[in-house]
């Protein structure tokens, strides 16, 4: 999955979909998702359609509707054309102060109204030099699915991302990324049954690039990658899918 953040105008997405199809289509045996800014989304939604590269948004309030002013609800995220949103993304804990307990309301309302959450997880580079890396994410894993179904945790998506390697250029050793991850997969087994915990799909990000991605994701308990700056560029993004198709 690819988080564009706060990038690219329609005309830049206009042209970033115009490359990219014809590198990716047919291709992948998983899934391809593009979560670009909320501006861009229909105009992607139509780009993308008969392809096999689904939309993602990278936020949303967890009202369907109301007075909210600035903020983008599932409801609307739906009729754009999402699949998916990225919620806890380490930028919206970081700079939009969102706890655990609002990106809990968030993932509810995504289930609720259809969308499947990428919900992000990391610990920052403090806490792993304190050697408390799990009992952050911990934290940050059963806080933010609080309430949530089994079978509808079994859907979702959960992106290990080490704070410390996000637009960084540092990225986890594929043996520290696959530890946390079967760590997760650990946690949501014991927590939400083993079925749950197997079919979840657990995402690495942080730094992923054509260089690293397919070790990244050869490892046994990574499935997939989100994917910041490098999902930026369409032949780089490409290669990553690529590399994600040969690990797998
Ligand atoms: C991200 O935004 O989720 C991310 C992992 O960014 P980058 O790939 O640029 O580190």
């Amino acid at each position: 999955a690819g988080n564009w953040k706060m990038y690219k105008t329609g005309p830049e997405t206009k042209e970033f979909a115009d490359k990219f199809k014809p590198l990716v289509n047919g291709k992948a045996d998983g899934e391809i998702v593009l979560c670009p800014p909320f501006t861009a989304l229909e105009l992607l939604s139509e780009a993308l359609r008969g392809t096999n590269v689904a939309l993602g948004a990278q936020n949303m309030h967890w009202e369907a509707q109301g007075a909210f002013t600035g903020e983008i609800s599932p409801l609307m995220l739906k009729a754009a054309g999402c699949k998916y949103v990225i919620l806890g993304h380490s930028e919206r804990r970081e700079y939009f102060g969102e706890s655990d307990e609002l990106i809990n309301r968030k993932v509810k309302a995504a289930i609720a109204n259809g969308l499947i959450p990428i919900l992000c997880v990391g610990e920052k580079l403090e806490h792993r030099e304190a050697g408390t890396t799990e009992t952050v994410i911990r934290t940050q894993l059963l806080s933010g699915l609080q309430g949530v179904e089994p079978a509808a945790v079994a859907k979702m998506v959960i992106a290990y991302e080490p704070v410390w390697a996000i637009g960084t250029g540092k990225t986890a050793s594929s043996g520290d990324a696959e530890q946390v991850s079967s760590f997760i997969r650990s946690l949501i087994s014991a927590t939400f049954g083993s079925e749950a915990g197997q079919t979840v799909r657990i995402q690495y990000g942080g730094s992923v690039k054509p260089g690293n991605a397919a070790e990244l994701l050869g490892m046994p308990n990574i499935d997939g990658a989100l994917v910041g700056g490098a999902s930026l560029d369409p032949e780089a993004f490409a290669r990553i899918i690529d590399a994600g198709k040969a690990g797998a």
